[in-house]
């Protein structure tokens, strides 16, 4: 939702509900972790009501325990941290799992893929960025192929059922180059919200099927 208009979000998260996406993926940003403010939970908990589709609630907040339950009232589905937002993450996704909710795990560029090793039983989904977070609209950053490559085969090995999301720089052309790498969600912003509404549709079947 970080490109979509801020003013009418309601009608944006129709929208693309509409135009047929899976999920809808909240970017949240304190400034602090990330070098970039976005929104917290009284406007996740606003947009709650305008669409039944999962809420994907990716936080990029530091210490992030103490707000967990924040954003489990406002309506989160599925909660990602960043194993660097706090002293332990173990414990972090034991807390997002004893609320009821999906828990997943990002890693940013720098992050290496062991990060998941030992909490992939743990987790229902792990979330590549392919840029670095704290804004929309940057370029993919291809190094971070090899990186999706290896948390399938590390999810494949387990015989886990985790979904593995990829988030920043996605257009038609990097959506071919994370779906063969093995990745079987795609997160995109600025591909999604150009054009009017009535691209919305178009815009999502491309990234679909790129
Ligand atoms: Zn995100």
């Amino acid at each position: 939702m970080l490109a979509a208009d801020f003013a009418c979000l309601g009608e944006e998260i129709r929208a693309v509900t509409e135009a047929g996406a899976d999920y809808i993926h909240l970017d949240v940003m304190d400034g602090h972790f990330v070098p970039n403010l976005s929104f917290g939970p009284d406007v996740i908990k606003a947009m709650r009501p305008h669409t039944k589709l999962p809420f994907d609630v990716h936080l990029m907040i530091g210490p992030v325990d103490p707000y967990i339950g924040d954003f489990v009232a406002a309506g989160a589905d599925i909660i990602t941290v960043h194993p660097e937002a706090g002293a332990h993450v173990h414990g972090t996704l034991q807390q997002i799992r004893k609320a009821g909710k999906k828990a997943g795990i990002a890693l940013n560029p720098g992050t290496p893929v062991e990060a998941l090793d030992n909490v992939l039983d743990l987790l229902d989904l792990v979330l590549v960025m392919t840029v670095n977070p704290g804004f929309g609209g940057q370029a993919f950053i291809d190094s971070q192929l090899a990186k999706i490559s290896t948390t399938r085969e590390r999810i494949e090995k387990r015989g886990l059922e985790i979904d593995l999301s990829v988030d920043g720089g996605i257009k038609p052309e990097t959506a071919r180059r994370a779906i063969d790498a093995g990745a079987n969600v795609l997160v995109a912003g600025t591909a999604v919200f150009r054009g009017e509404e009535d691209s919305y549709a178009k815009n999502i079947a491309r990234l679909r099927r790129p």
